[in-house]
């Protein structure tokens, strides 16, 4: 007697996770250093020195403090830092009152996912997408993730095919940018075009469509990029961010929801994220590392490896044939397979000990994800091995 729905949640792995797996078995025949695995989003840049020392400094402090409860939406000091960080860099005037914090992105999505869905509601998500949204939107808030396929010459919106998708029923999109699994940025022109267009079907349905804009790589770009802060383009957004890429902390969770004043019924909005971190049984955000964001929430790890690793990926793989949109933020790279069966593709790679992860996982069959958060001698090494494989389709 027991929830068939988490069961078969709890008992089947996601392929990423399979393949790491499957990563770590063939590095006990072959050895780590040729098993060349570019499945998981787990950063390879240590953290800043100053979360160390933040952490250090925070030790050295009341031991009650460190470890005990927070109120529940977080530390209200470190909340006006972390609001105070925001102002300054994209010129808004938040207080600690519109932020919640949470165990990183995943749980300030599930916060926000869970705060907004009633009976009958959708969230649209557009592919490729970081696959948990659907099961987070369906699982786990009980509503319905309606998706739209990818735009693929440039990963930006493909509006016509979003227009069709969107009705009466929409209670949030969706975005995420720099987009896992894309690298893709939305342009500023995308942010308007978006903003405009659910401003007018507001208006429309007469209710409130809420963007959810999920940020862990918006410090994670490239090549001068500036990333629109999407909240001064719509005013009904709701921010969720992590720490986990931008400082190296996956492991530390913490993040948070930012509920801006101006959205539709913020006030009631932020509490309703409040009672779904009550309902989750969240409880509060880690206590020492709201401290360490509070003190390191200016700072981004060296993103030098990343950038090297793009590059040699991006220019190594288009001279070979790979057709790839360039990414400019994130760790990932998103080529088209070279057979449209994505999954027969990356199986065929595995023979060359190169892991990777098909793009069906993230709705955006004929493509691979190529998570690049790893050792340039692993990218120098898998070159020449994306060439054998993409000769075998030569022939
Ligand atoms: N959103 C996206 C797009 C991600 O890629 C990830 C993690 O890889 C998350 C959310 C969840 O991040 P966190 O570790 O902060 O929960």
């Amino acid at each position: 007697m027991i929830n068939r729905q988490m069961y078969e949640l709890g008992s089947h792995r996601s392929t990423i996770r399979e393949i790491f797996e499957y990563g770590n078995q063939r590095a006990a025949i072959v050895g780590r250093e040729n098993v060349l695995d570019f499945s998981l989003g787990n950063p390879n840049v240590p953290a800043p020195d100053e979360v160390r020392q933040a952490i250090l400094a925070e030790a050295a402090g009341d031991p009650v403090a460190i470890h005990g409860y927070t109120s529940a939406p977080g530390a209200p000091d470190v909340r006006r830092t972390l609001a105070d960080s925001l102002n300054r860099r994209f010129g808004t005037d938040y207080t600690g009152d519109s932020l919640y914090l949470t165990a990183g992105a995943a749980a300030a999505l599930m916060c926000a996912f869970r705060a907004l869905a009633c009976e009958g509601d959708e969230f649209v998500v557009f592919a490729p997408f970081f696959p948990e949204y659907k099961m987070f939107i369906e699982s786990g808030a009980g509503a319905k993730c309606v998706l739209v396929p990818p735009s693929i010459e440039d990963f930006q919106i493909d509006f016509d095919a979003f227009a069709q998708r969107v009705s009466e029923h929409t209670k949030a999109v969706v975005i995420n940018s720099p987009n896992n699994p894309s690298g893709a940025v939305y342009s500023e022109q995308t942010i308007r075009r978006l903003a405009a267009f659910l401003r007018e079907k507001e208006n429309e349905y007469g209710h409130p469509i809420y963007l959810i804009s999920d940020e862990p790589y918006r410090e994670i770009v490239y090549d001068n990029v500036t990333i629109p802060f999407v909240p001064n383009y719509y005013d009904d957004t709701i921010v969720c961010y992590s720490y986990s890429k931008s400082l190296s902390l996956p492991g530390e969770r913490i993040g948070y929801v930012l509920v801006p004043p101006k959205a539709a019924d913020s006030a009631d909005l932020y509490a309703a994220v409040c009672g779904a971190g009550r309902a989750l049984g969240y409880v509060c955000a880690p206590s020492l590392f709201q401290r360490v964001a509070a003190r390191c929430a200016d700072l981004t790890s060296d993103i030098a490896v990343y950038r090297t690793n793009r590059d040699l990926l991006y220019s190594g793989l288009t001279e070979m044939g790979y057709t790839c949109v360039k990414p400019e933020g994130a760790f990932y790279l998103f080529p088209r397979t070279l057979e449209a069966d994505d999954r027969a593709f990356c199986e065929r790679a595995k023979k060359y000990d190169l892991l990777l992860v098909p793009g069906s996982d993230f709705g955006a069959p004929g493509h691979m994800r190529i998570s690049y958060c790893v050792k340039t001698e692993t990218v120098e090494k898998a070159l020449p091995l994306f060439k054998k494989l993409a000769e075998e389709y030569k022939i």
